[in-house]
């Protein structure tokens, strides 16, 4: 990269990317006439581990001024480290913090400095390598805690930490995970979120649970297929506390949810109910609306789990920047998009990512159509259940059979960006959605072009989004779909 690009891109970074700048160039700068963009980069830690990091970062900033980083910093999941593990897809791998726990910020929890501590990389402390050289180049770094699900085999005090289903058996990955009533999980992640925030010179950090809850997960309206419906969650000795003492009667809460697992079962054997799929679901409603109740727990007790998050987080410093990212499930399914209000968050949040893949989109929706015409749309034939999915979601995308095969439209983007914008109006929250770069997709379907890539960017903007995370990992991008974010932002006067 020249030296004049470096500094243009430098410009328009913050206070702290200019610091860097100014230490590089030995020049007056002049001061932005515009307040920063945010142009995020999520990445697995291998590169960040392995690679060089100096021609990594210029890579990023000569093709989409990218000026935050936002690494998988703490992950039992092996593509999250961007590893490949022996032995099948979790076979021996540990994971844990990429940097190093700093153990006086972690009280009252049963993971211990091993179980923390990721082995892989030889125990090399990733933060400390990646933040000085990223902010040379103007890039600030976020830790991104993506929770896990699958329940981290070689880390058995994990276990403690899980959800129990309906049936009182303790889970072990998606649906379920760990739980957001647990103090144990409560006080190993405000550690987590502490550590970051005191041991190293970042920018913010990113927390985000690819979860919706049990009443949902039980009906498979979800863009996870196949789960079973058994293993509604949670109950938990810490839930039925907390839903007792909200009021719940929690025994009718376990027995709507037998109920509801068996008429998921039945529809998905194509056993149609005499009065309908629709009706007998709502009568279950009817019945049982303890269930709506304890799903309203779960939500709740997430919203919460945030917001202590938060709390630790400004208690540290308060010029650290708090966010979320949002499951691409909210985008596209009613009943979470209903669960997921934005509004309920804005107070305790700085930024909300919604994850707004569009190419991915049409066969993980037409995935969502399928799942969910196994119960309460059993009535309805697919392509008409997804027209009215579509309307409901105020989308205007292509028909049921082409759907996998063509994406989702930049006006996708564009319509939901507006909508979470519009959900944290009269807050500080910006909204920096999440457009796909090569997301992997299945055979058949569309793959992202430069000009793609482009259209989502330029819809993002459109919608009034305030900054942009590229996504979802730097390792899957096609350098040229990534320059085509670049061009977009370039045109767009961002970078
Ligand atoms: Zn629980």
């Amino acid at each position: 990269m020249n030296r004049r690009h470096f500094i243009k891109l430098g410009v328009v970074g913050t206070g702290a990317a200019l610091a860097g700048v100014e230490a590089v160039s030995g020049q007056n700068i002049p001061v932005a006439s515009k307040p920063s963009t945010m142009v995020a980069m999520p990445i697995s830690v291998a590169p960040l581990a392995n690679g060089d990091l100096d021609a990594m970062f210029a890579d990023m900033l000569e093709r989409a001024g990218v000026n935050a980083l936002f690494p998988f910093i703490y992950s039992h999941e092996p593509h999250r480290a961007g590893v490949v593990p022996e032995g099948g897809r979790v076979g021996n791998f540990h994971g844990g913090n990429y940097a190093r726990p700093h153990m006086e910020f972690y009280h009252d929890t049963p993971l211990t400095r091993e179980d923390m501590t990721a082995p892989e990389f030889g125990g090399a402390d990733i933060l400390e390598r990646v933040i000085p050289v990223a902010k040379k180049h103007g890039i600030r770094t976020f830790p991104f805690l993506l929770e896990d699900n699958t329940l981290p085999a070689l880390v058995p005090h994990w276990q403690g930490l899980y959800e129990v289903d309906h049936h009182g058996r303790p889970t072990t990955g998606h649906p379920g995970g760990p739980c957001f009533n647990n103090p144990y999980y409560q006080n190993f992640t405000l550690g987590l979120v502490e550590d970051y925030a005191r041991s190293y010179d970042i920018g913010g950090i990113m927390w985000g649970s690819e979860r919706q809850g049990g009443l949902l997960n039980t009906l498979g309206i979800s863009q996870s297929g196949g789960q079973d419906p058994g293993k509604t969650t949670c109950f938990c000795e810490f839930c039925l506390k907390k839903g007792r003492d909200r009021g719940i009667d929690v025994e009718r809460a376990r027995r709507g949810y037998d109920e509801m697992e068996n008429f998921t079962r039945a529809g998905r054997a194509g056993q149609r109910p005499r009065d309908g799929y629709f009706a007998t679901f709502w009568r279950l409603l009817l019945n049982y609306p303890e269930v709506l109740a304890w799903e309203n727990l779960w939500t709740t007790s997430r919203h919460e789990f945030q917001a202590a998050i938060y709390r630790k987080v400004k208690s540290v410093n308060p010029a650290l920047q708090v966010g979320w990212h949002g499951w691409q499930n909210i985008s596209f399914n009613p009943f979470h998009r209903a669960e997921e209000n934005y509004a309920d968050v804005a107070g305790f949040s700085d930024f909300i990512r919604p994850a707004l893949y569009n190419n991915v989109a049409g066969g993980r929706f037409v995935g969502f159509v399928k799942n969910a015409h196994g119960s309460v749309f059993g009535d309805l034939p697919p392509e008409v259940a997804q027209d009215v999915f579509l309307r409901q979601l105020n989308y205007n995308e292509a028909p049921y059979d082409k759907l996998a095969a063509t994406g989702f439209s930049a006006d996708y983007v564009e319509r939901e960006t507006r909508r979470a914008v519009e959900s944290v109006a009269g807050h500080p929250v910006q909204i920096w959605p999440g457009v796909d770069i090569d997301v992997p997709v299945s055979a058949g379907e569309s793959h992202c072009t430069p000009e793609s890539v482009g259209r989502a960017v330029k819809a993002a903007f459109k919608g009034s989004a305030q900054g942009i995370i590229l996504s979802r990992n730097y390792t899957e991008m096609k350098p040229e779909n990534l320059s085509g974010a670049g061009s977009a932002l370039k045109e767009l006067g961002m970078i």
